[in-house]
Formats: structure tokens, C-alpha cells, sequence
């Protein structure tokens, strides 16, 4: 780890070292003094989106209307998925835009779970989004027995799906893998994880907890919401079954973006979507009355995508391809560890602690601090310090750090804030009631 120093002239001169500094001008920046930690909940404007928003809307649909779909819109889930898929180490064919996470999450672990049916069970963590679970949980809801039991089937397809969730070290920065090892049995048929937890940023090892589940036969599917675009990520040489992941976060795509699924070659055709729509029909323009799968990825489409966003996050991803992930890997790791410094040295003494793992090797590109009083303190941060993070219940303050944007100057004046806050007592006069979005 680089010997840090707390003072400012130290943060100017990390960004006069910065290889990636200038991809800041390459953002929309109206307010220099705003410090926005919040980049992985919603990623900055890329000046290259803005422009290209303006043409979708006046060019394409005030010009060109229905006759897009003839240039560009229709292959559009494929070609931004391929473009996306250079990102996480998908090779193309695998990687497709399409609906949100969460509706992507449904897509994938329901047509895991129906090319198993003699395996029941499920195995996430407590550190996944809840969005995650409760998704999980509809499909359990969904696939359980309800009258059809049958006491003469003895292949056990009668059984309701289980859903494991392994709990956390005594830490609760990082999830108990001995218990996650454990767990994983020949009765289990999907393992589905965030690589990079949204609270504490642990990062797992996706090979090796790969190879795990392949070890007992299940399948496995990453969600990336949190490190694409920020960590390297090697799906086909990690041999992941499927991934899903958010593209208005460190991919800068813009509010409601939609999302991508990837489907690993190897299993693409024997997958059925759960959900059956005239997008993922082979022939779509034919309006034959009965379904049948498109080959390959592309039946996981439903209904026509919202090409205005999506066409938006296809220029937003100019800049991260444009850096290439080493890069910005690079620049993650010493932001995040000059923030894990700056609150050793400044905050720890004024309550706050490390909610992140210390090892850079295992933690993704943003960091939690943690404080009794870690709502209000957030609070004013936003309202009168001119800085964003967000707050992640029950005492987390999230800070999240872009490589293309984010400064070591932005940093250190970010701390600096937070810590005139708690000083001056700035926070006690916020109520403790929390709004609506934190
Ligand atoms: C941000 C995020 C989501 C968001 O899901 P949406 O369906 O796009 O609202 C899902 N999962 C994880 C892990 C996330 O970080």
C-alpha cells in the first residue's frame, strides 16, 4: 500500500500521477463543488450520452420514426450486450441488454431451476440485494407444489425449492465461505451471489467459488451490478453459467438504463425463458399463434426495450471502454485504499469504523463507514456540506468512487466534510426519522 499522507497538497499530487484524470472532462460537471460519492448508485452524465440522447429523440424517433427499428433499434440488446460483454470477459454472443436487474435475476434462476427439476435447492447470502432475494423468493413461490404432490413420484420432483442464505463472519463485512462451502450439496441447482456486495463492497473470488458449485454439479449466476465497470471481471474464463447486471451504476447509462443478462454458450439452447414473449419468438414477424424460442440469448427478450435509454447507455460506455478495466482498476484500489486511510486517520476518532474489507484483493470500488449516528451524519452531508454519499441502513454511509470522475482532491475535501460535520455537531439536529430514499 502507497505511505499516504493526510494532507491536501498529497491528494493534488495523486492527481497529477493520475493516468485516467483527464476522462473527468469527458462528464457533464455543473457544480465543482458538489462531491459525489454516489457513482454506484448513479452514475454521472457522459457528455458523449447527452449528445447522443438529443439525437435519438430528434434524429431517430422525430425523423426516422417506425423505420429505426430496420436501422439499428431491433439488433440493439445484442450489439450494446456485446460491447458490455468486452467489460466482464464475455466473448460475443453471450452478453444481452434487456428489462431491469431484477426482472433479469427472474428470467435466469427461473430457467436454471426448470432445467433441474430434480435439484431443490438454492444458495445465496444475507449480503445479496434484497432486491435479489425477494425475486428468489417469488420463484419459489411460484414453482412450489401447492396440490401437486404426488406420493408415487419417488424422483423427488414433487419437493418444494429450498433458498440457503449464508450468514456473515463476525464481522459483518464479509460472508462466512467456510459455511457457504459447506453448504453446497448435490441437491443444490443454483448458487447466485453479487460478486461486489452493495454494503460492505467484499468482492468474492468468482473462480474459486465457481469451480465450488461446478465441484457439486449446480449451476452458478453472478449478479454485477456492483462491479461492472469497476472490476475486472472474466466470466468465460471463470466458465460462470450466467451473470445479470446494472448498467445506470459505474456504466454511467442514466436513470432506469435497462440492464444486461449473460448466458454462458455452452447451455444457451437448453435454457427455457420463463417468461414467453413475441421478442424471443424465432420468427417474430411471421405473428405465428404459437411460441417458439429464437436460438441463443435473445429468447431471454420479451417485449419491446426502451430504445431512447438504451441507446443513451450505449454512448455512456464510450469512456469505460475507452479506459479499458485495468485502468480503472488500478485507480479504484488506491482510491479506496486513500479513503480506508483518511478514515483510520481522521474519522476513527470521532466514532466511525471501517465497514469494508482492508485487503484491496477483496473488495470492490466502494467503501462503507460506519456510525451510531450514520443517518443524520449523512444528512447533513447532503444538506449542508454540498457532498452525496448514501446511507445503507442500519449504520453504513456509502462511498462510492469512479475511476473516470472521481478525484483524489474530491476525496480528500469529501472527508473533510464529513469530519467538520461530526465535529461541529452538525448532525443533531436532523431527526433520527429517515425518508423515503436514503
Ligand atoms: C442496483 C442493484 C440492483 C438493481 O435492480 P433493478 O432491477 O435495476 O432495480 C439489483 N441487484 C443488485 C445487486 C444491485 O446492486
Amino acid at each position: 500500500m502507497t505511505n499516504f499522507s493526510p494532507s491536501l497538497d498529497f491528494a493534488q499530487q495523486l492527481d497529477s500521477q493520475d493516468p485516467l484524470a483527464s476522462f473527468r472532462d469527458q462528464f457533464v460537471i455543473t457544480d465543482p463543488d458538489l462531491i459525489y460519492l454516489d457513482g454506484n448508485s448513479l452514475g454521472r452524465l457522459p457528455k458523449a450520452a447527452a449528445e447522443r440522447a438529443k439525437h435519438i429523440v430528434n434524429e431517430e424517433w422525430g425523423q426516422d420514426l417506425i423505420r429505426g427499428w430496420n436501422k439499428g433499434w431491433w439488433e440493439a440488446p445484442q450489439r450494446v450486450g456485446d460491447n458490455i460483454g468486452g467489460l466482464i470477459g464475455a466473448a460475443p454472443g453471450q452478453t444481452l441488454v434487456s428489462d431491469t436487474v431484477s426482472l433479469n435475476l427472474f428470467k435466469l434462476a427461473a430457467s436454471a431451476l426448470m432445467l433441474q427439476p430434480n435439484r431443490k435447492r438454492v444458495i445465496t447470502d444475507t449480503f445479496n440485494f434484497p432486491s435479489d432475494l425477494y425475486i428468489l423468493q417469488g420463484i419459489k413461490n411460484l414453482l412450489s407444489s401447492g396440490g401437486r404432490v404426488d406420493p408415487h413420484d419417488r424422483g423427488g420432483s414433487y419437493r418444494d425449492h429450498t433458498i440457503l442464505r449464508i450468514g456473515a463472519t463476525d464481522d459483518d463485512i464479509t460472508p462466512d465461505l467456510a459455511a457457504l462451502e459447506t453448504a453446497m450439496d448435490e441437491d443444490t441447482a443454483l448458487l447466485t451471489l453479487s460478486h461486489v456486495v452493495f454494503k460492505s463492497g467484499y468482492l468474492y473470488d468468482m473462480r474459486r467459488i465457481t469451480d465450488l458449485a461446478h465441484a457439486k454439479g449446480a449451476l452458478v449466476l453472478w449478479d454485477l451490478s456492483h462491479s461492472v465497470g469497476s472490476v475486472p471481471v472474466r466470466l468465460d474464463e471463470c466458465n460462470a453459467d450466467f451473470a445479470i447486471g446494472c448498467t445506470y451504476k459505474y456504466l454511467n447509462g442514466g436513470p432506469g438504463a435497462p440492464g444486461f443478462l449473460y448466458v454462458n454458450k455452452k447451455i444457451q439452447d437448453k435454457l427455457t425463458s420463463p417468461i414467453w414473449g413475441w421478442w424471443g419468438q424465432k420468427y417474430p414477424f411471421d405473428f405465428s399463434l404459437d411460441y417458439e424460442p429464437t436460438p441463443g440469448t435473445r429468447r431471454f427478450l420479451v417485449g419491446t426495450q426502451p430504445m431512447i435509454s438504451l441507446l443513451t447507455m450505449e454512448a455512456a460506455l464510450e469512456p469505460t471502454l475507452n479506459a479499458g478495466m485495468d485502468a480503472i482498476r488500478a485507480k479504484s484500489i488506491l482510491m479506496t485504499d486513500y479513503a480506508s486511510f483518511l478514515t483510520d486517520t481522521w474519522l476513527a476518532p470521532l466514532g466511525f469504523s471501517l465497514g469494508s474489507p482492508r485487503d484491496s484483493a477483496q473488495r470492490g470500488s466502494h467503501i462503507s463507514i460506519r456510525h451510531a449516528d450514520g443517518y443524520r451524519v449523512n444528512r447533513a452531508l447532503i444538506e449542508e456540506m454540498n457532498v452525496i454519499p448514501d446511507f445503507r441502513a442500519p449504520d453504513n454511509i456509502r462511498l462510492g468512487f469512479s475511476s473516470l470522475y472521481t478525484s483524489f482532491t474530491e476525496i480528500w475535501q469529501g472527508f473533510d466534510r464529513i469530519k467538520r460535520v461530526v465535529e461541529e455537531k452538525r448532525h443533531e439536529k436532523y431527526p433520527k426519522q429517515k425518508l423515503t430514499v436514503t
